[in-house]
């Protein structure tokens, strides 16, 4: 092991010398000897040694481990300790700082080498999967590029990110998520591709480094290859489990002067991929980095928006076709952008949903359109039940149940008024985590509607199975259904199904006068859409209110 340069801080000289001596002989460099806690921050700070051997016991201010401690922090050096004598109290101090050996002087060369030696490895290597890690990742990849400077070839760097890790990990254990990690890590290690270098970077990214090719289409070829073998079944507990991956390639020399500009237009590209659905490979280009920059510029935007109340909830009438009221509102959330105006929830819900922001969102949302209600009713307003949307991966999170039950305390609204939408999607993703919180929900006394009902893959058995208590069927059969046939069959079978089984059954997306009478003849229990009203911010909605407007079918 030669190149690698090791600080020694030791107060005895003749011991620092022995040791450096002894370093030298077998190819380390030293980049300095120093004698104090101080001296060993700043020597670190200033020559960056890949390893720190410390005395424990030093004179002045900072002793061994306070030192350490530091170096580790600041500078992610790994630190072996020399010490003389080890009582309880030294010992539970250096375990706290993590340390990458730990050396009982007096003590053989033999021993201090192979402790190096370790304490090196470990540093480099993941302790999870054992790969190569992000720092010797970074040495033989800059090696790799300056061998390959005067030829003609190319060398892709490829990042790889596991798809839905996070599902796996909150549904089936971060033992089976650690599991999945190995067995990938095994697969890329193990397979007869061109590779040259496999390292692990963050939770479920791994990079890989492919030999050498002539052309682009080599590349692409190996990259589908590798997306194969880990999209191979694996077996977990008895049963198969898939996992699929996004890949994104940049090739040097054209994509990058470095090894670190290579690896974050592959990542570039590799978020690319996994937009488009994952379990796809995607070459870094002029296109890729261009969407990537807008997006950026769009997230920055949205993670703003909320501190900077430029979202607005507005409310959608829910009419009762018995009695031609107003019983409900679906609560919409609009985005007053400073720039671009009024925009779309179609478009910023996916990406809130993406960038870990659809929690605190859906909450802001839950918590204004639960505190606007009860404030209606305060007013002496006909008591109305408000609709909040769900999103599948507000879903995903255990503590939803917690806090809708916190918003309906805080805001003082009876549960009955409460309606929560979901999609069919988030069933379908797992249904007995549904099943689990919809009981509880019900139990609570909300209210629990399937959204869009007729667009997932339709199952009209599970229906049976869930406890909710409203379908609203989607506006696309709601279209023109009294001319096609198709949508008016299907209307028709929803309805009675729902009934069948004691449901209210909503349509959403009415907007003429054909299609309302249609779904008053089949009787449909709710109706929403233009028809009526647009979704409307709150003062006008309190307006329509207060008109207490009766529609006469
Ligand atoms: P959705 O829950 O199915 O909401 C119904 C959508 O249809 C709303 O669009 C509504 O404005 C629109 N709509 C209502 N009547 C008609 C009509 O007669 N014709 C037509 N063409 N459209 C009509 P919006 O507000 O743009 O919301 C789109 C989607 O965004 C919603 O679909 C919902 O999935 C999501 N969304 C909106 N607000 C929230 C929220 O607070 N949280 C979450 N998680 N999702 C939300
Ligand atoms: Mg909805
Ligand atoms: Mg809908």
């Amino acid at each position: 092991m030669s190149n690698k340069k090791i600080l020694i801080v030791e107060d005895e000289s003749i011991i620092a010398e022995d040791i450096s001596d002894s370093l030298i002989s077998r190819g380390y460099s030293i980049t300095g000897i120093v004698y104090s806690g101080e001296e060993a921050i700043e020597s670190a700070a200033e020559f960056r040694p890949d390893l720190v051997l410390m005395d424990v016991n030093l004179q002045g201010e900072i002793d061994g481990i306070t030192a350490a401690e530091e170096i580790r922090s600041r500078f992610q050096i790994p630190v072996v300790y020399l010490t003389a004598y080890a009582d309880e109290n030294t010992l539970r101090r250096v375990n706290a700082t993590k340390p990458f050996g730990y050396i009982v002087k007096p003590f053989e060369e033999k021993n201090l080498h192979t402790t190096i030696q370790i304490a090196l490895h470990r540093h480099q290597h993941d302790c999870l999967t054992n790969l190569p890690n992000r720092s010797l990742l970074r040495e033989q990849l800059s090696l790799l590029l300056d061998k390959q400077k005067e030829l003609p070839e190319m060398i892709p760097v490829v990042i790889l990110s596991l798809d839905r890790i996070n599902r796996i990990n909150s549904t089936l254990g971060h033992d089976i998520g650690d599991y999945v990690l190995c067995k990938v890590a095994e697969r890329l290690s193990n397979c007869t591709e061109k590779i040259n270098i496999v390292a692990r970077l963050e939770s479920a990214e791994f990079a890989i480094v492919l030999e050498p090719v002539a052309e682009k289409q080599d590349a692409a070829k190996i990259a589908r290859n590798i997306l194969d073998i880990v999209a191979q079944a694996m077996i977990v507990k008895g049963s198969e489990l898939y996992v699929t991956a996004s890949m994104g390639i940049s090739l040097s020399p054209g994509d990058g002067n470095d090894g670190e500009e290579l690896l974050k237009n592959a990542y570039t590209a590799m978020y690319n991929s996994q937009e488009k659905g994952g379990n796809k490979y995607q070459f870094y280009t002029a296109k890729v980095a261009n969407n990537y920059i807008n997006k950026f510029t769009q997230e920055t935007c949205l993670r703003n928006a909320l501190k900077r109340s430029e979202f607005e909830v507005y409310y959608e009438p829910q009419i009762e076709i018995k009695t031609g009221k107003i019983i409900g509102a679906e609560a919409l959330v609009r985005w007053n952008h400073p720039k671009r105006g009024r925009v779309s929830p179609a478009e910023f819900i996916p990406m809130a949903e993406e960038m870990g922001l659809i929690a605190p969102l859906g909450e802001w949302v839950l918590e204004t359109a639960c505190r606007q209600t009860k404030a209606w009713q305060t007013e002496g307003l006909p008591p109305l039940r408000v609709a909040v949307n769900v999103s599948a991966r507000q879903f995903d999170r255990k503590n939803l149940t917690e806090r809708v039950s916190q918003i309906l305390r805080e805001t003082h609204l009876d549960p009955k008024f409460l309606e929560l939408e979901l999609t069919e999607g988030l069933i379908l993703q797992d249904e007995a985590a549904a099943s689990q919180a919809f009981t509880v929900w019900r139990d609570m006394g909300i209210r629990i509607a399937i959204d869009d009902f007729g667009t997932g893959y339709s199952s009209l058995s599970y229906p049976k199975r869930l406890p909710f208590d409203a379908l609203k069927i989607d506006k696309s059969f709601i279209r023109d259904i009294a001319d096609d046939r198709q949508n008016a069959a299907i209307t028709i079978a929803i309805i009675q199904m729902a009934h069948s089984m004691n449901m209210t059954v909503i349509a959403e997306g009415v907007e003429n006068q054909r299609e309302l009478s249609f779904l008053c003849v089949h009787d449909c229990d709710e109706i929403q859409g233009h028809f009526f009203s647009q979704a409307l911010p709150k003062a006008e909605f309190e307006v329509l209110l207060k008109s207490d407007k009766c529609w006469n079918f």
